[in-house]
Order: structure tokens, then sequence, then C-alpha cells
């Protein structure tokens, strides 16, 4: 589905091998990759390398980590709902994994519906293990600030850990809620 809010495709597809190494991109990939700001991730960079030079350590690469072993060793696909929202607008998403032919993974993500954001926000991701003051979950988007969980709009109206003139730093984690549903919705145990 191409997103109502803007000119760009948001489904995104790739194929990794049986080393997690990237076989195979979609072919709007790169275009993607500019319309996002992407700096470095066109396909002729990304082809050959390892999902792990992109995934770097914490919860998210535990969860990539398990998602993979259960799609190889049951040889089914696996399906979610995840938010992959945009400075600009939230975004409703499905992933897919569908394992292939010796080992390969096949990872799809296509949008589901999006609604614009009242406001702007950026996010930058600092990478593990580095724990700044806010956590962002990969998969709901919800902020971890001083131990509780809040959405975006509530962070935004009740506090003022957003800042307004640079992106806000996040390390990226997994809620526990998010990794009891997808446990559930998957069958794999994280
Ligand atoms: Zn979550």
């Amino acid at each position: 589905m191409v997103s109502r809010l803007g000119s760009y495709q948001v489904d995104l597809d790739y194929r990794l091998d049986r080393n997690d190494r990237v076989a195979q991109v979609c072919p709007h990939w790169s275009a993607a990759a500019r319309e996002r700001m992407a700096v470095g991730l066109d396909d002729e960079y990304v082809l050959g390398r390892s999902l792990w030079d992109f995934i770097h350590g914490g919860a998210t690469q535990r969860l990539y980590d398990a998602l993979l072993h259960h799609a190889r060793t049951t040889g089914r696909k696996i399906a979610f709902n995840y938010r992959g929202d945009s400075p600009g607008a939230i975004r409703y998403m499905r992933m897919v994994l569908v394992p292939g032919q010796g080992g390969s993974v096949r990872f799809r993500s296509e949008l589901l519906h999006d609604q614009p954001r009242r406001r702007e926000i950026y996010f930058t991701h600092v990478a593990y293990p580095a724990r700044p003051d806010l956590l962002q979950c990969g998969l709901c988007q919800k902020l971890d600030h001083l131990g509780r969980w809040h959405t975006v709009d509530e962070i935004i109206n009740y506090t003022d850990a957003i800042d307004d003139l640079f992106p806000t730093e996040v390390g990226d984690t997994i809620c526990d809620s998010c990794l009891t549903k997808l446990e559930l919705a998957t069958g794999v145990r994280l």
C-alpha cells in the first residue's frame, strides 16, 4: 500500500540468506531509503551485508534472532502487527517472515493504514549499550520515561522529555506487553 500521506512506497521486502546476509531487496528499496533520508541504506550498500550490521545488540537483536530461529526450524510463516511511525505519521504495519530454501528468510513489511500526527517528531536511536533517559519499544513505539510506559502523544503532552530543537535520543527496547502479545500471536518463545 502506498501511504496516502506521502508520495512514497512504505512496503518493504528483503531476503536474508542462511548466514543472515541480505541477499535480495525489493526494486524500490533505494528510492524508499532516500525518501526516508536513510543515508547509507541504498541497495548497493546493504546487499551482502549482515543483518547484524544494522541491528546492534539489546532487545531488538534478541527478538530478530528468536524470530529467525523459529522460522528456520519450523519452516512456518510468522506474522505480526507493529507500529512503524514516521516523524509525521502514525503507521500501523504488518510484518511477515517467510522461510525459504536453504535457510533463507524473506521479510515483508506492509502498511495497513496510517494517519497524520499533529506535530512532527524526530527520534535518533542511540547505539546499544548506551542507556539514554528514554527507551522506546520497537513494536508499539511507546516510551519508557522514568520507569513508566507512555504513548508518544502522552510524552508530548505531559512531559518535557521531547527535545524541540534536536531529534530526541532514545534507546531501543521491546516492552513486556509487546513481548507477551508477540508470543501469543506467533507461538515464538521470547
Ligand atoms: Zn511495546
